[in-house]
């Protein structure tokens, strides 16, 4: 068989053979590992890539017109802040869509700013390419009770009443937290305020990926 498909194989010196076979094999390796790896969603310090969307697609959800979904997170969130308010809770959007550029500047520039490693920037603001707020379905709300800027977006947002709202009733509206205590494993630091929607096809094949990531993907 070997003679008749490769003869010229079999008239190899023996080192040739034995050189040649585990180029082979090595090469079968790689391509093996390369396509495993193909298949796993790219990430950086934890978080994943995200296609930014088509501004064309978004919609203001916010007076100011400067807080941005996508159409039908937009109308979603909409109904839900309406619902909160009947409940005497205010949702506040602080930030939803970001192109590449803000997250950039959020990024590099917050580092600088901080003094921050990038690796310890990297648990509080995803690198440019790799936030959720790429997506349009995601973002980050505050408490209206709240007076300044901040808006409770830190840790204290788990003492608002917004946060409780959203706890018990976000589900009703296809929102779900991103990052929630227990993906600190992925170097992801806890996120109450920051949420995302996942009410259709798309915005729930997007986070897909975040959903079933492994921890040894993540781990990296
Ligand atoms: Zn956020």
């Amino acid at each position: 068989m070997e003679t008749r498909v490769l003869p010229w194989f079999s008239k190899l010196a023996g080192f040739w053979r034995g050189f040649l076979a585990g180029i082979a094999v090595v090469a079968a390796g790689f391509l093996v590992v390369k396509s495993i790896e193909s298949l796993m969603p790219r990430q950086v310090l934890g978080h994943l890539r995200y296609q930014a969307a088509d501004p064309h697609s978004l919609q203001a959800v916010e007076d100011m017109g400067r807080v941005f979904l996508r159409e039908a997170a937009a109308k979603m969130f909409i109904t839900m802040q309406a619902k909160a308010k009947k409940d005497g809770v205010y949702l506040f959007p602080m930030s939803g869509f970001r192109d590449y550029q803000r997250q950039h500047d959020l990024f590099f520039h917050g580092a600088r700013l901080k003094n921050q490693s990038k690796e310890k920037r990297s648990l509080v603001c995803a690198p440019p390419g790799y936030s959720e707020h790429h997506t349009g379905y995601s973002l980050d709300i505050g408490d209206g009770s709240f007076v300044r800027e901040e808006m409770a977006i830190d840790t204290t947002f788990k003492k608002t009443a917004s946060y409780k709202w959203l706890v018990k009733n976000a589900g009703r509206f296809h929102f779900e937290m991103s990052f929630p205590e227990d993906k600190r494993e992925r170097r992801i630091a806890y996120e109450p305020w920051h949420w995302r929607f996942v009410g259709d096809l798309h915005s729930f094949k997007t986070f897909f990926y975040d959903r079933v990531i492994p921890k040894w993907v993540s781990a990296k």
